[in-house]
């Protein structure tokens, strides 16, 4: 009763155009339809759409990373791009309901297929945090992990530096800069390890793009004595 109450004065907006969605709706109609999905097939690695027959995109065929597996779900075209601007820097956390679902509708079972013991999402700095009053990477962690049952573990990785001075650096060293940003609170893994013995984590990001965050993760994970990491992102570019 209290969420209709609350609906009736905050009603939910549209992801995309941010006019008010009809009741029980997480989008309207037209911007549900102009939001777009990645085809299949995917590549293995990271989720993007390759050519048929293809097993990995060009990026992933010509730089090795450490996951083993990824989910993509959204293009990163600009209305996506807008959508998730307003959702990281602007407030509109609710959003993520409809991320969230679309993913599920998607791909429950990819997720569930490879069987992570536990979610992960990818750290933002703690200044970052405390400014902006949350990490998105978690409010899709636990909407998704809430609904298929697998526990999420905030705080497990921590952001070891701000990354800003990355504007200053030239591409490869953006990406050796952001694949050394991250590290795993061993205390915690411990303490995590022996509630659920985990062995397969899979990452939770909004956005991917040159692989280098998952990347960074991912290291930090596998050092900490994880045996698999899979990745999952909302949207990816970079590669299209
Ligand atoms: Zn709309
Ligand atoms: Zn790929």
């Amino acid at each position: 009763m209290r969420g209709v109450a609350l609906r009736a004065v905050y009603p939910r907006r549209c992801p995309s155009c941010r006019g008010v969605t009809a009741p029980d709706a997480l989008i309207c109609p037209e911007c549900g339809k102009a939001f777009k999905l990645i085809a299949p097939p995917y590549c293995c690695k990271c989720g993007r759409h390759v050519a048929e027959g293809t097993e990995y995109c060009d990026e992933c065929a010509s730089k090795a990373h450490s996951y083993s597996f990824g989910i993509s779900v959204f293009e990163y075209d600009g209305r996506m791009k807008r959508s998730m601007s307003d959702f990281k820097f602007n407030g509109w956390r609710e959003n993520a309901d409809y991320y969230i679902s679309e993913t599920l509708r998607l791909h429950s079972d990819d997720i569930t297929g490879f069987c992570p013991d536990i979610l992960v999402p990818v750290p933002i700095h703690r200044s970052k945090r405390a400014y902006r009053g949350y990490n998105q990477a978690e409010i899709l962690a636990e909407g998704i992990g809430n609904k298929l049952g697998i526990r999420v573990v905030n705080d497990l990785l921590l952001r070891r530096k701000k990354t800003r001075a990355q504007k200053q650096l030239g591409a490869e060293s953006r990406g050796a800069n952001l694949e050394n940003a991250f590290i795993c609170d061993t205390d915690r893994y411990e303490k995590e390890y022996i509630i659920g013995s985990f062995r397969r984590v899979m990452l939770v990001d909004d956005i991917y793009t040159t692989g280098s965050t998952m990347e960074g993760c991912t290291r930090a994970l596998l050092d900490a004595g994880v045996c698999q990491v899979g990745i999952l992102s909302i949207a990816a570019g970079g590669n299209i």
